[in-house]
């Protein structure tokens, strides 16, 4: 099996700062969950940033489903970002003006094979919009409306979840997800976000400054500041 992930000697720096990250190696496995910890400022937000292609001028590898993107041109990275990356922040960007249901498939509308894997899944993207609304146990009442004002911070952030599932993306990235959520919220949230993961086979790399997150997870890195690992 190919990895999904591949670091090697990757280091990066803000201009006129010291090294932000620096990383040896690091491979991940398609299905692999990797938690990411270390104090504010140790790098953790610029090392997903790098993964997910959004900031450029590395050195080093990063290998992304086979594509080096050093090598790729911004429009490539954002391309490849678009089909393979279901991206979940701590706050949750949700569109107000949207109902729920056209929320969680913005991402089938930038991307072709995301849209296709929707609809293989559930016969249409609103159909599978409606089915990971439901797994992520948003109450079915609300899927048509424009609700997002409605909802709890815990279901908001269940909405965002479904906006990064849908289309099966090899990869979620996620920055900080359940830093504004109360603990029984998000412990419901990373059990709900978890069983769909599993099920799909999907790859995914966590930040957080919440040690209790540390056990859902079979892999961890720590970020010093200054960044090795
Ligand atoms: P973390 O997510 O672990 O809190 P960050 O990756 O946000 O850490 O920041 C790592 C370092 O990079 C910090 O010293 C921070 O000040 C710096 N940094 C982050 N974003 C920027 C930016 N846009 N421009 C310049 N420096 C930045
Ligand atoms: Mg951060």
């Amino acid at each position: 099996m190919s990895p999904l992930i591949e670091i090697r000697n990757l280091h990066f720096a803000w201009p006129g700062e010291a090294e932000a990250v620096s990383i040896e190696q690091l491979q991940l496995q398609p299905g692999e969950h990797l938690f990411i910890q270390g104090p504010s400022g140790s790098g953790k937000s610029t090392l997903l940033n790098l993964i997910a292609g959004v900031l450029s001028g590395f050195k080093g590898d990063i290998k992304l489903a086979g594509h080096s993107l050093a090598s790729l041109s911004e429009r490539q990275r954002d391309r490849l970002r678009a089909d393979h990356i279901g991206v979940l922040f701590q706050q949750f960007n949700l569109l107000p003006y949207l109902n729920l249901i056209d929320n969680v498939s913005l991402p089938c509308t930038l991307s072709a094979p995301r849209r296709e894997a929707a609809i293989r899944r559930s016969g249409s993207v609103q159909a599978e919009a409606h089915r990971l609304l439901e797994r992520l146990q948003l109450p079915t009442g609300l899927f048509q409306r424009r609700a997002v004002a409605e909802l709890s911070i815990g279901q908001q952030q269940r909405v965002a979840a479904a906006r990064a599932l849908i289309g099966a993306p090899e990869l979620i990235i996620a920055d900080e997800p359940t830093s504004a959520l109360d603990g029984a919220s998000r412990d419901r949230f990373m059990q709900l976000l978890l069983e769909e993961l599993v099920q799909s086979n999907t790859t995914l790399l966590l930040v957080s400054h919440d040690p209790a997150l540390a056990e859902h997870f079979s892999r961890h890195l720590t970020l010093e500041g200054g960044g090795s690992c």
